[in-house]
Formats: C-alpha cells, sequence, structure tokens
C-alpha cells in the first residue's frame, strides 16, 4: 500500500479536531499508544492492517515496513470506526485520499497527528502520520532537498541490485545524513545492508553497522572487501575515498554485484563524478559501475524579521540565465540584520539538491575525459536540475539571497 511521500507537507491543519477520551473500550487508549511508540521509534508513519477482527500495526521507515512487535489486541473496525469518528469522516466510505489532522495529549505534550485514509482493493487503507516529530531527527531524503520528481530518480537507484551510487557535499554531515536517507528508503526486510563508519553511530532500522578504526594494515578498502565476501546486498561507505577505497568501492559494483552508497567531498555533482577521477580511478569502469550522482550544498534562509527587497532585482537577476516571466514574478530579498538574527540577516538553513541517474551520454562524457562543461550538460539532459538553479529559484522566492546561492553553489 502506497501513501503519495511526502503527503503530511500538504496536510489540512486548518481542519483540526481534537479526540477526546472517554471511550470505555480500548480504542482511545489504542490511539495514545500508537502515537506514543511510533514517536519512540522514530517512525512517521504507522499502518493499520486487519489481521482477522483485530487491528496490526506496523512502523514505516522510508520505504520499509517495520514490524510493531506484540500489538496490543484491539477491534480494527471500532478503532478505525473511532479514528474517522473523531475527524469529522462519520461512517461514509472514502473514495479518494482523505488528509485530516488532530490532535492526542501524551503526558504535558500536545502532539499533531495525521489520518490518512484511502480506497484500496481489499477495503480502506488507513495510516497514521506523525508530522510533527522532533526536528532533524531521522530526516528523509525529502527533508534534505530532493523534490518529488528527483525523489522517483533515487528510488529508482535504490531498486537496482547493484552499482555505484555517489553523493557529493560540501560538508561530511551533509553527505552522511542523505547516505542514511537513502539507506531509509531501502528495503531492509529483503536486502541486507551493512554500513562502514568510523564511529559507531545511530543507523537506520535494519542497518548493520561495521565500525572500522584504520590501523596499520587494514584500511577502510580493506574493510569493505572483506564486505564483498559476506551474505550482503547495500554497503553504505561512511568514509571519505582515497585511491584505494574509490577502487575497492568501483570493484563492489562491477565484480561483486553490490549496490555501493557512498559520499564524495565536491560543491555539486560534477565535482563528486571528477573526485573519482582524480583518485585515479579508470574512466570506463567508473563510467560502468556509476548508477546515480547527487549533489548537495547547504545555504543560509533569510532571516524572516529583517530580510529587506532588493531594490534592483532585475538588474541583479540579469546574467542568471532566467526568463523574462521568472524575473518578472522574483520576490528578490537581501540580509539586514536584526535582533533575532544576531544582526546576521540569515536564520536556519535549507538544502539543496540535484540528482540525475547516469546516462549512456554522462558514461560517454566520463570515458572522454569527465570534463566539467561537457558532464554538467548531460546531466541537465538527463533530468538534474544544477545546484546553482535551484538556488536561484529559492532565492526568487525571497527564501535565501542571491549572495548566499553565488557564494555556495558552482557556476553552471
Ligand atoms: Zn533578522
Amino acid at each position: 500500500m502506497v501513501f503519495p511521500e511526502g503527503a503530511d507537507y500538504d496536510a489540512p491543519h486548518n481542519s483540526i479536531a481534537i479526540v477526546v477520551m472517554s471511550d470505555p473500550l480500548s480504542a482511545s487508549a489504542a490511539i495514545l499508544r500508537i502515537v506514543e511508540r511510533a514517536r519512540a521509534a522514530g517512525a512517521r508513519y504507522v499502518h493499520l492492517e486487519q489481521d482477522g477482527q483485530n487491528a496490526r500495526f506496523r512502523f514505516r521507515h522510508g520505504a520499509v515496513l517495520a514490524p510493531w512487535g506484540g500489538s496490543p489486541r484491539i477491534d480494527y473496525a471500532q478503532l478505525v470506526a473511532r479514528l474517522k469518528g473523531a475527524v469529522g469522516l462519520g461512517t461514509r466510505a472514502i473514495e479518494h485520499l482523505e488528509q485530516r489532522a488532530f490532535q492526542v495529549q501524551i503526558g504535558g505534550d500536545v502532539v499533531d497527528v495525521q489520518l490518512l485514509i484511502q480506497p484500496g482493493l481489499n477495503g480502506e487503507q488507513v495510516v497514521i502520520g506523525l508530522p510533527g516529530r522532533p526536528k532533524g531527527a531521522n530526516p528523509s531524503l525529502t527533508d534534505l532537498g530532493v523534490d518529488e520528481e528527483s525523489l522517483q530518480v533515487w528510488q529508482m537507484a535504490l531498486r537496482q541490485r547493484r552499482g555505484l551510487i555517489l553523493i557529493g557535499a560540501s560538508t561530511r554531515g551533509l553527505a552522511q545524513r542523505l547516505a542514511m536517507a537513502a539507506a531509509r528508503e531501502i528495503d531492509a526486510v529483503r536486502r541486507r545492508i551493512t554500513a562502514l563508519m568510523a564511529v559507531d553511530g545511530p543507523l537506520p532500522p535494519g542497518v548493520q553497522g561495521v565500525p572500522v578504526s584504520p590501523r596499520e594494515g587494514w584500511s577502510p578498502a580493506d574493510a569493505l572487501r572483506a564486505q564483498f565476501a559476506m551474505d550482503v546486498d547495500v554497503v553504505l561507505v561512511g568514509f571519505t575515498p582515497d585511491e584505494g577505497l574509490a577502487a575497492a568501492m568501483v570493484e563492489g559494483a562491477l565484480v561483486h554485484d553490490k549496490l555501493m552508497i557512498a559520499t564524495m567531498p565536491s560543491r555539486d555533482a560534477v565535482g563528486a563524478i571528477r573526485g573519482m577521477l582524480a583518485l585515479g580511478i579508470e574512466p570506463w569502469p567508473l563510467a560502468e559501475a556509476l548508477t546515480l550522482v547527487h549533489g548537495a550544498a547547504q545555504v543560509r534562509s533569510l532571516c524572516t524579521v529583517c530580510a529587506t527587497p532588493l531594490a534592483e532585482p532585475k538588474q541583479a537577476l540579469a546574467p542568471h540565465g532566467l526568463t523574462r516571466s521568472e524575473i518578472n514574478k522574483a520576490k528578490l530579498y537581501g540580509p539586514n540584520g536584526c535582533g533575532k538574527c544576531g544582526g546576521t540577516g540569515f536564520r536556519g538553513h535549507r538544502i539543496l539538491g540535484e540528482t540525475a541517474m547516469i546516462s549512456p551520454a554522462t558514461a560517454d562524457a566520463i570515458v572522454e575525459g569527465g570534463g566539467r562543461r561537457a558532464l554538467a550538460a548531460t546531466l541537465v539532459v538527463g533530468g538534474a536540475q544544477p545546484l546553482r538553479r535551484h538556488g536561484i529559484q529559492t532565492a526568487c522566492r525571497g527564501l535565501t539571497s542571491l549572495g548566499e546561492i553565488l557564494a555556495e553553489t558552482p557556476p553552471c
């Protein structure tokens, strides 16, 4: 059963109803328990399914449905009727996806909850969503700047049995968060995923950590090669590649049929590919192994309290290849500085992303030497929106400044 990923972003939050907990039967208690346990598990969605007369619950992490483990005994029909009643859907049959928001009280916290119901082949499909999970915890690819279209490209690459997915970002932290979010999109029940890490850190559910402390004669590349001999399908490489590790990554995809997800310090997707070539990887095997490349950049968001409209927006945008109508519609702001933002003019961050499958044209450009311009052109044809273009559009919506984009993204 598939609910649109990120459906919670469009949730009609104006239709909030409060669930009144007066039912002596445990339908209300069950709702509380579901929300409580989902929050503790860091899950964004709980799927309700019918198991005989009883309800069965499963958490969804990314694309993975994890079992609840010891579901409470609760009548499915009664629980669903209670939920529908609480959000004003009554007892009528659902004809298309309905999203309703409500709140429950847990301890002293008021928690926003969503009810998503859509018709299905075997009756209504019911999901409880938790849009208000702690910010920054378990970010999804969408949270990390991957738009709807690019998410589909990602999912296509993550379904492949083998290949090399390369994530380029200027900070190691951002690249690693993207790699973890990618792992969360993989079905960890059907595929074995391991992660080579320098330190033990929190990993997505189902991912087995392999802590590696490089020592004399035992490098991350050796640790990676040791994975190839095991019954592992997907390997996350949490190290910045050196020459040996980069070679082992390519070997994993080409020779051992593994899906490799690796990071490369770079300012964009093209830079990530060129980084592999700079490490001495032969162009032909690299072109053959690579399946997807993603570039990411983090930019500061303008402080909404003190941002000031730019005096000459058209002039500022002129050199950046926008259409006349894009320029006319642009709402360009610049930083100013106030008490709220510590005088910097910026508060918070946004992440920009560009995603491309490696097309035959990109593979050719790699084999022909991997020139920046040639590679960039093929990635755009393959559907990637260059980081700078994505950034300029973000600036045109008044969310960040043009100066910030020009500083943080390479020219395209
Ligand atoms: Zn401010």
